[in-house]
């Protein structure tokens, strides 16, 4: 269907999750967050789905949260799923941002981090604000050549999008600098800096990422299932779980803080 928000698709022993607003940069709303969720368990359930590829359609890996294309959907009520907060609809300044942002964004990406199946990030163009959350909770990210990265919400006052993984993907220096200046970094630099696996030229990108992904295929479920979890767990025993629970509670003191003076 043309008009579905996310593709899916099984190539043999690969799922391909292929996000498809690409008129908007594959703004993220709500409909393809779910559209997400559908899709990663859909692939974590089919016994024949070994690896997982997530990618986006047109020019542009993403653009981030959607902030203002005609489908956003901040307004809409969806079946909770990555938590037990109540919906954020009807709910009242920092109760209904912290409940959406606990169940869309961090609550989600968290869930996403765990699906027992390796996940290749296949990024090209713009991976910008809310992109990166998507590309992180990935195992592997691959880039093209003109992929460009990017955190600039410290200029709306944010310390950073809401899965602040920064310190852990790029290290705490190189995190501040990133945050600090919101200026794009290239597929080369974020490879520098290990936050990201392979960079090859742009018309290799799909056949790396698939080649990739058929190499890992040939490993045994169970084995990768728990290096991923064994990756994981040691990511969270260096803070990475309590770290970003506690600049949670920064992020939403700078959405109440801009609502307060009047400018969120
Ligand atoms: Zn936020």
């Amino acid at each position: 269907m043309a008009d579905e928000v996310v593709r899916y698709e099984v190539d043999g022993v690969i799922a391909r999750v292929t996000m498809n607003r690409p008129e908007y940069g594959n703004a993220q709303n709500s409909a393809m967050t779910y559209a997400l969720d559908d899709a990663f368990y859909r692939a974590a359930a089919d016994d024949d789905v070994a690896v997982v590829v997530l990618a986006g359609a047109g020019k542009h890996f993403s653009g981030g949260h959607d902030i203002g294309t005609p489908g956003r959907d901040i307004g809409t009520s969806f079946d909770r799923r990555a938590g037990l907060w109540w919906d954020h609809v009807g709910k009242l300044g920092g109760e209904s941002r912290y409940a959406r942002e606990q169940e869309v964004y961090l609550g989600m990406c968290r869930r996403w981090r765990e699906l027992p199946k390796p996940v290749i990030a296949q990024v090209h163009g713009a991976c910008i604000a809310g992109g990166l959350m998507l590309a992180w909770v990935c195992d592997l990210i691959i880039a093209a050549d003109d992929a460009f990265f990017a955190d600039p919400v410290v200029r709306m006052g944010i310390p950073g999008v809401e899965y602040f993984a920064h310190p852990w993907v790029m290290g705490p220096r190189q995190a501040k600098e990133f945050l600090y200046l919101g200026e794009r970094i290239s597929a080369a630099r974020a490879y520098e800096l290990g936050m990201i696996n392979r960079v090859v030229p742009r018309e290799r990108l799909a056949d790396e990422v698939t080649t990739v992904a058929g190499k890992i295929s040939a490993m045994p479920r169970l084995g990768l299932a728990l290096t991923k979890k064994a990756v994981n767990q040691a990511e969270d025993a260096m803070g990475l779980q309590v770290g970003m629970d506690s600049v949670f509670g920064l992020h939403h003191l700078a959405h109440a803080h801009n609502a307060e003076v009047g400018s969120d």
